[in-house]
């Protein structure tokens, strides 16, 4: 007999019978690669959002933020500025374009980009800033944005996590970056198995993003197959790549999109029920929203504070423990700055980046996903608290 307990994971999608009907009908419609769901899937995000954006679906946010940067005409030799806190897809996408990434720490009670950090990283090659809305609260715009003004540099935002999440009432995909780029990645806020959406109201860089998306073809396949020009007709224009989203993810997408605002209550209530119930213990708990603003809570970051760490917990042994009692965790992140690749190609050391640093040595993400039921967040929170104690 094995009487442990139910074993909790740190993320799960939540996909119900209404979504397994659509792609079931998506599947059955002869129609499987991108066609009218994704162009519906589209439209209903920008809807979302709000009025005068494009949105381009793409199979994934990495492919988005690719896209994003070339339609900017980001090159070699520019230099984009991103969070080291953050994961490697933000700027592996500057590399691809053969330019550099120039990361900077971050604020110790968002996580997110500190500005100052993003001004005094600037140098006559900047072009663009890629703030990341660590964990779904969003980034100072109003500072990036002036900073980007005063300098002449795009906005590209990386807002995987950050889906809904406002900033002083407007939501973020509205602001006014470049281009906002959202994640369906399996643990994100909704899903698509695997898929993004890039918005922009910059209609020159939405029409370069979807000639980029297939291959750089001046008509996409559903175009050809609708249109009264020959069908077979297409030209090349530029080596584009093979971004284009399935009518399978985007008939997901368009289901899971309708159940945002539900699954948005759900992680703000597991939310605030955590930030209750462990306020008590030697933990820094993720700064919330604003009055009035949105955070999308995709994570739930704690670290723990210098009284637990003096007491001689330590974070690793605190993941081990959880683990034993059947929790899932993980962390968010591993800095860039410690990740080979990045640490050797721009000589980075954890004493550039203090904040990112600690954060990450003492950080944990504790499970939050709209399925967890009150139960099993009450088994989180009593076995943080024995572990703690
Ligand atoms: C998930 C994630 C990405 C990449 O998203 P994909 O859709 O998996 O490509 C990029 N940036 C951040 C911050 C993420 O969390």
């Amino acid at each position: 007999m094995n009487n442990k307990p139910a074993f909790i994971p740190f993320a799960l999608p939540h996909i119900g019978d209404e979504e397994i009907a659509a792609v079931t009908e998506a599947l059955r419609s002869g129609w499987v690669t991108t066609g009218p769901k994704t162009k519906a899937f589209e439209q209903a995000f920008a809807e979302f959002l709000g009025p005068g954006l494009e949105s381009i679906a793409v199979n994934s946010a990495t492919a988005g933020l690719h896209l994003a940067l070339e339609a900017m005409g980001i090159g070699p030799g520019d230099e984009v500025i991103a969070p080291t806190l953050t994961f490697t897809a933000t700027t592996e996408v500057v590399r691809y374009l053969g330019a550099d990434a120039v990361l900077v720490d971050v604020d110790p009670r968002t996580l997110n980009i500190d500005p100052a950090k993003i001004r005094a990283a600037i140098t006559a090659r900047t072009k663009a800033i890629m703030p990341v809305h660590y964990g779904g609260l969003a980034c100072e715009m109003d500072e990036i944005f002036a900073i980007a003004r005063e300098h002449g540099l795009k906005v590209i935002e990386d807002a995987a996590h950050a889906l809904p999440t406002t900033y002083k009432g407007t939501k973020v995909g509205c602001l006014d970056s470049d281009a906002t780029v959202f994640s369906f990645y399996a643990n994100k806020t909704m899903t698509t198995g695997e898929g993004g959406m890039v918005v922009t109201r910059n209609a020159d860089a939405a029409k370069r993003m979807k000639v980029m998306r297939l291959h750089g073809m001046n008509r996409d396949a559903f175009d050809r197959f609708v249109s009264k020009t020959p069908a077979w007709y297409y030209e090349v224009v530029a080596p584009g790549f093979k971004y284009n989203l399935t009518d399978i993810a985007s008939a997901l997408g368009l289901v899971q999109l309708t159940r945002l605002p539900q699954f948005l209550v759900r992680r703000q209530h597991l939310a605030s029920r955590y930030a209750q119930e462990l306020s008590d213990l030697p933990l820094i708990l993720p700064a919330d929203a604003p009055d009035g603003d949105v955070h999308s809570w995709h994570l739930y970051v704690i670290r723990l504070d210098d009284q637990a760490l003096q007491r001689g917990h330590d974070r690793d042994a605190v993941i081990q423990a959880l683990s034993d009692h059947g929790i899932g965790t993980s962390v968010h992140y591993v800095p860039l700055h410690r990740h080979p690749y990045w640490r050797d190609r721009y000589q980075l050391d954890p004493a550039m980046f203090p904040v990112a640093d600690k954060a990450y040595q003492t950080m944990l993400s504790i499970p939050l996903y709209t399925a967890m039921s009150d139960d099993d967040q009450t088994r989180v929170i009593d076995t943080l608290r024995r572990i703690l104690s």
